[in-house]
């Protein structure tokens, strides 16, 4: 099967299974995603949601956070890991935001990346979730399920984004991104999957084999 064909049967099943996914990181503005998903780098979305509201209850704005002691983001964020260079982080990008962009998350995707502690992933989780701007955010999961789909070679998350974008139309890549999220979360671990029970390899298996 030809790749852009797998890529439409994929988005066919993913809308089946998850036709409105949902974010998986609690917020609510930009400000408060840009900050979780900072905080979401090797942790789980799951623990980042259960110390996000301590936090936020002391710093929901850049203004706010900025004025904390390190040592208090530091505390609150610690079940988060690496908390010691995400705090710094926090707080130099809240002090960032504040001093150069009127305390507002820029919505440009190289502004973004200015920002300490975010990299191409964190940033296009912003434009996508928080502003509604096209993106593809590559995490570990979509990373993952495009090598197993056949839709990228997997050689690196960065020509993963690239092989997406160019299969999937930009009105629908905000979207799929969190639907191959709550995809791989539930059906797609990365150890111990089943192809003959999977909705989605299963068909490109026999598809292949049949050629067609
Ligand atoms: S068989 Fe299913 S669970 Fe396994 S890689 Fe394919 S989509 Fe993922």
């Amino acid at each position: 099967m030809r790749r852009e064909e797998s890529a439409l049967f994929v988005q066919s099943v993913l809308e089946h299974y998850f036709p409105n996914p949902s974010i998986p990181l609690n917020h609510s503005d930009a400000y408060t995603l840009l900050i979780a998903t900072v905080l979401s780098a090797q942790c789980t979305d799951k623990r980042v949601n259960a110390i996000t509201p301590k936090l936020f209850a002391k710093g929901a704005t850049p203004q706010a956070m900025a004025c904390l002691p390190l040592l208090t983001i530091q505390t609150i964020i610690k079940p988060c890991g690496l908390s010691n260079s995400k705090a710094e982080n926090i707080q130099k990008l809240s002090k960032i935001l504040i001093e150069e962009y009127g305390a507002q998350v820029p919505k440009e995707l190289e502004e973004l990346k200015k920002l300490p502690g975010v990299g191409q992933k964190t940033a296009s989780v912003v434009l996508s979730q928080a502003f509604n701007i096209p993106a593809f955010p590559v995490d570990t999961h979509i990373h993952r399920c495009a090598m197993r789909w056949g839709l990228s070679s997997g050689r690196s998350v960065k020509q993963t984004e690239e092989d997406l974008k160019s299969l999937f139309p930009k009105a629908s890549w905000n979207k799929l991104h969190l639907q191959i999220i709550h995809f791989a979360r539930k059906y797609c671990p990365a150890r111990g999957h089943h192809v003959e029970n999977c909705p989605i390899c299963r068909t490109l298996q026999y598809r292949s084999l049949r050629g067609s």
